[in-house]
C-alpha cells in the first residue's frame, strides 16, 4: 500500500501587470490602458472517503498549477491560472519539509511600452524547523527509501480528518495591476506597473494514517467482536448471529505491562474489529466492501478462523480430517476475498489465530497445531547489511476467547509483528 509520497508542489504565479497606452485613430497619444494580470492557481487537498491509499500519487514528483496571465491592452485583464485540486483519502497527514513564500507585490519601471519586463528572483527555500544540515536539493532529490523520517526538517502542517475538507497547501499569487491604475494628476505617462505575487511552493510528504496495528480479519460468528472486548476495552456488540457487527471497532490491546512514558510504546497494539467478511465481500456483497477498505490501513492481519463451524453441520461428531479441511478452507476463502479486492493485501504480515479451541478435544488441539498456513520471508541481518532472506512456515496460534488460553501468545506474536513491519 502507498502510504508515504513526497511532493513538490508549485502554485501558480499572478501574471504581471501590463505597461501600455491607447492607441487609436484621432488619440495619438492615449493615456494608460494597461490590465491587470490574472491571479495563479491554487494548490487544494480535498479529502475523498472512498480513496484508501495515496496510490493516484504513485510515481509523481512534482505537482504545478498554472501561472495567471500578463494583463493585457485595453484595460484586459489576463486569464487566470487553474486551481489545481488533489484527491487525499481522509487520514492523510501532510507534512512541511521546505517551502517558498509566495506573495510580494512590487512594482516594476520600464524606461518604454513594449519593453519587456525585467526578471526579479524568488524568495529562497526555508526548510522546516529540525535537523538542518541539508540543502534544499539533496531533501528534494531525496528518494523515500532513504530518507528517515525522524531525522528531517518537518513541521506538520495539516490533517485532512473529514471527507470534502479542502484546504489550500499552496496559495497562487495574485495578478499585478496594470499602468492604468497608477496614472494619477502628476504621472500622466505612468511606466510603472505591479509583478503579479510569486504562487507558494512547498516541498511536502503526504502521510497516510493507519486505522489500526492489527486488522482482525474472519467470517462472522468465529468470535472477532469477543476477542477485541477480551482484550481491550472497547465494548463491541458480541452476538451469535452474523453481522453483529455494523462498524469498524477500535480498541488498544495492552501488552507486557504500562509504558512508563505514557505515549503509545512498542507494548500495545491498536485492533481493529471490522464487519465479518462474507464470501463475495469483494464484488459488494454485505459489508464487504467497507470492510476491506480499513484492512487496507492496517499493518499486520490476524485472520481468525473458528474450530466450530463443523461441530454445527455434522452431527456424529468432528473428524479430524474434516476440522483440518475446515480451517484451511477458511483460510483459503478468506484470502480469495481479499485478493481480490486488492493483491497488494496479500502481501501484509499476518497471523493466523484458530478461535473456540475450548470445544475441542486436547488431541484435536494437538493435531491442528502443525497445520501450515503459508510462509512468510524475513530479512535477517539488517545491521551488517548482508541480506539474506529466510522463510518461516505459519503455524496457527490456538486461541480461546472464553477461557484465555492461548491469547498472550498470541499477544507476543503480534508485537513482534508490529515491530518488524
Ligand atoms: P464475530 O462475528 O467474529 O465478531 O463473533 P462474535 O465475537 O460475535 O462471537 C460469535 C459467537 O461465538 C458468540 O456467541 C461468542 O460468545 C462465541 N465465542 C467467541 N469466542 C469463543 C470461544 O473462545 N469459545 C466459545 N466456545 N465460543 C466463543
Ligand atoms: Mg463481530
Amino acid at each position: 500500500m502507498l502510504d508515504l509520497v513526497k511532493l513538490k508542489l508549485l502554485a501558480g504565479d499572478g501574471g504581471n501587470g501590463r505597461v501600455s497606452f491607447r492607441r487609436e485613430k484621432y488619440i495619438p497619444k492615449g493615456g494608460p490602458d494597461g490590465g491587470n494580470g490574472g491571479a495563479g492557481g491554487s494548490i487544494i487537498l480535498v479529502g475523498n472517503k472512498h480513496l484508501n491509499t495515496l496510490g493516484q500519487l504513485s510515481g509523481v514528483k512534482e505537482l504545478l498549477a498554472k501561472n495567471g496571465q500578463a494583463g493585457g491592452k485595453k484595460k484586459k485583464s489576463g486569464a487566470a491560472g487553474e486551481d489545481l485540486i488533489i484527491e487525499v483519502p481522509v487520514g492523510t497527514v501532510v507534512w512541511l519539509l521546505a517551502e517558498r513564500l509566495g506573495g510580494q507585490l512590487n512594482k516594476f519601471y520600464l524606461e518604454r511600452e513594449g519593453q519587456t519586463t525585467p526578471e526579479r528572483n524568488r524568495p529562497n527555500w526555508i526548510l522546516a524547523p529540525g535537523e538542518q544540515n541539508l540543502q534544499i536539493e539533496e531533501l528534494v532529490s531525496l528518494s523515500l527509501k532513504n530518507l528517515n523520517l525522524k531525522d528531517l526538517p518537518k513541521q506538520k502542517l495539516i490533517e485532512i480528518s473529514e471527507h470534502g475538507q479542502k484546504v489550500v497547501l499552496c496559495q497562487g499569487g495574485a495578478g499585478g495591476r496594470g499602468n492604468d491604475a497608477f496614472k494619477s494628476a502628476g504621472n500622466r505617462i505612468p511606466l510603472e506597473a505591479e509583478y503579479g505575487e510569486f504562487g507558494e511552493q512547498k516541498l511536502v510528504l503526504l502521510e497516510l494514517k493507519l486505522i489500526a496495528d492489527v486488522g482482525l480479519v474472519g467470517f462472522p460468528s468465529v468470535g472477532k467482536s469477543s476477542f477485541l472486548n477480551r482484550v481491550t476495552k472497547a465494548r463491541s456488540k458480541v452476538g451469535a448471529y452474523p453481522f453483529t457487527t455494523l462498524e469498524a471497532h477500535l480498541g488498544v490491546w495492552r501488552l507486557g505491562g504500562p509504558t512508563s512514558s505514557g505515549l503509545r510504546g512498542a507494548k500495545e497494539a491498536v485492533l481493529a474489529d471490522i464487519p465479518g467478511l462474507i464470501a463475495g465481500a469483494s464484488r459488494g456483497k454485505g459489508l464487504g466492501i467497507e470492510f476491506l477498505r480499513h484492512v487496507e490501513r492496517t499493518r499486520v492481519l490476524v485472520y481468525m478462523l473458528a474450530s466450530d463451524n463443523l461441530v454445527q453441520v455434522t452431527s456424529e461428531g468432528l473428524s479430524l480430517e474434516n476440522l483440518k479441511d475446515d480451517l484451511q478452507q477458511q483460510f483459503v476463502q478468506l484470502r480469495a476475498e481479499l485478493g481480490e479486492y486488492e493483491p497488494e493485501l496479500l502481501k501484509k504480515p499476518y497471523l493466523v489465530a484458530i478461535n473456540k479451541i475450548d470445544l475441542l478435544s486436547e488431541d484435536l488441539r494437538l493435531k491442528i497445531k502443525d497445520l501450515e498456513f503459508g510462509k512468510t520471508e524475513k530479512l535477517r541481518n539488517l545491521e551488517t547489511k548482508n541480506l539474506h532472506a529466510t522463510s518461516y512456515t505459519i503455524y496457527p496460534i490456538l486461541i480461546s476467547v472464553a477461557t484465555g488460553e492461548g491469547l498472550n501468545e498470541l499477544g507476543k506474536k503480534v508485537l513482534k509483528e508490529i515491530s518488524n513491519s
